[in-house]
């Protein structure tokens, strides 16, 4: 990888990550924070956020990259994210690198946060072309107000003229900067990325590409590596946070003095216990029985179950609980988990020792509640040693009482461990899968559509999204844990009660709806140049 700016390298072969405030990249004063490769633990790079001026940087923000993207049109903006994406394919290769490196990703945990982000991107580009030459959103049509039909009431909606911060999560350090930053920068609100320490070296690099691409105005992206001390006490009423985390992080976050004082509009994206319910009539050996199994893999899997939508909870009816635990637990042990540089290798670490600590610490809570239906005695990852490296084998539970259970439905273990909760109707499923207290997904697997429909149906207000299999779309589906940019992402509750994506909808939360209320005449000229809202994707 080539120094520059951005990204240098130091005597030992390691990387200092510099921070892009106000046009500049601007390196951090003092010893910084080491990002590790999981794999062996050692020092690959280094953040550091200290002795930044971020008053500075959000008013040059405000002041000219905000500025700057509204003078353009969303048609125009939307190239930009289409010109943004095809930068990032470029240069594929490079972050690959760095997210097996720092991330400890396989190939296919890579590809899934970086194509998702440049998916997300090329797919808001082509959305927010069909807006036009708007500047802004309209509403309509007017509504009438009074007994005078010439007195009336518009809605419209303009983009903030704050930042958007955008707080972000250490498990998708591509993804989750370009799926937000896609709709903020199409909306026309800048935006200020803080990618969780431990992996932010990938988002660095990809912001860094961009900006050497010159496709953005300036101020209009910026990011700081590290945890700058003062990020939130700068912050006014038209600035946004949209936060990706833990819930104890989001708790902090909606309690700062400042985020209160200046009531800063808050999305927050936090922990679930996301669940998928196998059907009643799935018999072991039928279609939907062995989709179901399939995926619950896949999600215990994929990047070491770090997934904020990874299926934590597996519902079966209890007579057929032990063949669900069989068949799990025999795909299970045919995974690798090890150095993902290896060729065999299926799975690779969590992304640190502290976060093995941690999922460890939470499937100790689980065991209180729990037996092992698959936890391999003797486990060793192949090519790396365990006591340098951070990983966890995968972890089959199963409920010793699933109605009185309560771990389940209350620890999030942030890595590849499920727990079975076997139930004996469809309504006890049901009352289970809500005890997760708000989620981001569930998933149905089921040949009856009138299970299906009802069931997604009796779990929506608690779920932000749910997918319901039945065989015909058995393995065309895209994933229970994947975000799809037109669909909605969040959940209620726990979730944090925030939305992202949607399609376009997702532009509503960095505008300000107005009512704006005059005459025919009046409403007939501000609605002139808006475009449709909601529009379709
Ligand atoms: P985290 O520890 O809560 O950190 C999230 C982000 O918040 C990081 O960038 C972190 O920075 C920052 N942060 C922490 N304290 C802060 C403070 N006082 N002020 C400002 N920023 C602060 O979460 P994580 O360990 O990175 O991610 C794992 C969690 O995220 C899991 O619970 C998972 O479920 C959740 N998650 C949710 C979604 C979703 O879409 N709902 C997606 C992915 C992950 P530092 O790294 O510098 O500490």
């Amino acid at each position: 990888m080539s120094d520059s700016e951005a990204i240098r390298t130091r005597q030992d072969g390691s990387y200092t990550l510099a921070n892009y405030l106000a046009g500049q990249w601007r390196p951090g004063t003092g010893a910084g924070t080491a990002l590790r490769n999981p794999v062996n633990g050692e020092a690959v790079a280094w953040a550091n956020a200290d002795g930044l001026d971020l008053r500075a940087a959000l008013d040059f923000s405000r002041k000219i990259g905000g500025p700057a993207l509204r003078r353009l049109t969303f048609a125009e903006r939307a190239a930009l994210l289409d010109r943004i994406a095809d930068t990032l394919a470029a240069k594929r290769p490079d972050f690959e690198q760095i997210a097996i490196v720092n991330s400890g990703n396989t190939k296919l945990d890579a590809a899934i946060d970086i194509d998702g982000a440049i998916g997300t991107l090329k797919f808001f580009a082509r959305s927010g072309a069909k807006l036009g030459n708007s500047r802004y959103l309209r509403e309509g049509p007017p509504v009438r107000l009074a007994r005078d039909e010439n007195f009336q009431a518009l809605h419209i909606g303009v983009p903030l003229s704050g930042v958007a911060i955008h707080i972000n999560a250490f498990n998708f350090p591509a993804w989750n900067l370009w799926e937000k930053a896609a709709v903020s920068l199409l909306a026309g609100v800048p935006v200020l990325a803080k990618p969780a320490t431990a992996t932010a070296w990938l988002s660095v690099a990809m912001v860094d590409a961009v900006i050497a691409a010159g496709i953005l105005p300036e101020g209009a992206l910026s990011i700081v590596a590290g945890r700058p001390k003062d990020l939130l006490d700068h912050l006014g009423f038209e600035d946004v946070i949209v936060f990706t985390g833990s819930t104890a992080t989001a708790q902090s976050i909606r309690e700062h003095p400042r985020v209160l004082s200046q009531a800063v509009r808050l999305n927050i994206e936090a922990d679930s216990l996301n669940s998928c319910i196998l059907g009643p009539e799935a018999a072991p050996g039928s279609p939907t029985f062995d989709f179901c199994v399939g995926e619950v893999v896949r999600e215990m899997t994929v990047k070491a179950g770090q997934k904020c939508t990874a299926i934590r909870r597996v519902f079966v009816p209890q007579q057929h609980a032990d063949a669900a635990a069989e068949a799990i637990a025999s795909k299970l042990a045919q995974v690798v988990v090890g150095d993902p540089n290896l060729a065999e290798v299926k799975m690779g670490p969590v992304v640190s020792k502290a976060q093995q600590s941690a999922v460890e610490d939470g499937m100790a809570q689980l065991q209180k509640e729990t037996k092992p239906r698959y936890l391999p005695k003797d486990f060793r990852p192949a090519g790396a040693d365990p006591a340098k490296g951070a990983f966890v084998p995968p972890t089959l539970l199963q409920a010793t009482d699933p109605v009185n259970a309560v771990s389940p439905h209350e620890v999030e273990v942030f890595g590849p461990v499920a727990t079975l909760l076997p139930y004996a109707s469809p309504e006890q499923a049901i009352a289970m899968a809500k005890r997760g207290g708000g989620s981001l997904v569930a998933s149905i697997f089921s040949e009856d559509p009138g299970f299906l429909s009802n069931t997604a149906l009796a779990l929506s207000s608690t779920h932000g999204r749910v997918l319901a299999v039945d065989p015909a779309i058995g393995k065309s589906h895209t994933g229970h844990g994947i975000v799809m940019p037109m669909c909605t992402h969040g959940g209620p509750g726990r979730a944090g009660s925030g939305e992202e994506l949607g399609g376009l909808r997702g532009l509503r939360f960095y505008h300000q709806r107005t009512a704006i209320q005059g005459s025919r005449a009046t409403l007939e000229m501000a609605a002139k140049d808006g475009a449709d809202f909601p529009s379709p994707a």
